[in-house]
């Protein structure tokens, strides 16, 4: 597998960046994990041909988990019109909040499959599992497995019971680092990179990337706090790397 880091901002981007969005392919699938504002055009950058994506996974309807998704409908739909994109992509999310979903649909873009804690998802080569976070609406933490390998992403959320057993056994942790532990408050739904670490740590994780990532707080800063916790491999998430898992 490899995980391409389209967007890791939120709720909102730094200049010329875009909030959550990630690339995960194989030899023979394309499978996009949220598609928050600005990730089309991250996304047509390195790939333009929309035929060629499988399979859309959404964490939860925040805009910045799925806002492009808004014009990736037009994206689709009117290529199908043009005859230029030659299918309707499977997009798999949260059916709430409702006003939320209900905007999603445009033409034939999609077709919506709904998920929920007992969804699985078999993409080609991928076998997907979901973990309802604890976050402000409904979200989840999704679980690609591969040859023997697991890749977790967090979506977003606060630490909650089942989380854990969930994130254990991945090869690669994908979390939320929302804030610095100083700044965060017990209403916030959001983990901070201690707590991301703490979790990495006590599920047996050897390598954490911590993403969406609030544009005023340094990344450095973030690194650091996890890196007092977590001694194995620990990255910040860059907008257009490439991560092999
Ligand atoms: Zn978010
Ligand atoms: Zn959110």
């Amino acid at each position: 597998m490899k995980l391409t880091v389209l967007g890791c901002y939120g709720p909102y981007p730094k200049a010329r960046g875009a909030c959550s969005g990630y690339l995960l392919e194989d030899d023979d699938s394309k499978i996009l994990i949220d598609c928050g504002n600005g990730v089309l055009s991250k996304l047509f950058a390195i790939m333009s041909d929309l035929n060629k994506l499988d399979a859309i996974f959404i964490s939860h309807l925040h805009s910045d988990h799925m806002g492009d998704l808004l014009v990736l409908r037009y994206a689709i739909g009117i290529g199908q019109l043009m005859g230029k994109v030659r299918k309707s992509i499977p997009i798999y999310l949260p059916s709430s909040p409702k006003d939320e979903y209900d905007k999603i649909q445009f033409n034939n873009a999609f077709i919506r499959n709904i998920i929920n804690e007992k969804t699985t998802v078999k993409v080609n080569n991928f076998n997907v599992s979901f973990k309802k976070t604890d976050h402000s609406v409904e979200c989840y933490a999704i679980a690609f497995e591969h040859s023997g390998k697991r890749f977790v992403y967090s979506g977003d959320t606060k630490v909650f019971d089942g989380f854990i057993d969930f994130v254990r056994g991945s090869d690669l942790f994908l979390c939320e680092a929302s804030v610095l532990e100083k700044d965060r408050t017990e209403s916030m739904a959001h983990l901070s990179a201690k707590q991301a670490a703490e979790i990495a740590l006590n599920a047996g994780i050897k390598r954490l990337l911590l993403t969406h990532l609030l544009p005023e707080i340094k990344p450095d800063s973030l690194y650091t706090e996890a890196r007092e916790v977590f001694p194995y491999i620990l990255e910040m998430a860059e907008e257009g790397k490439g991560y092999f898992i």
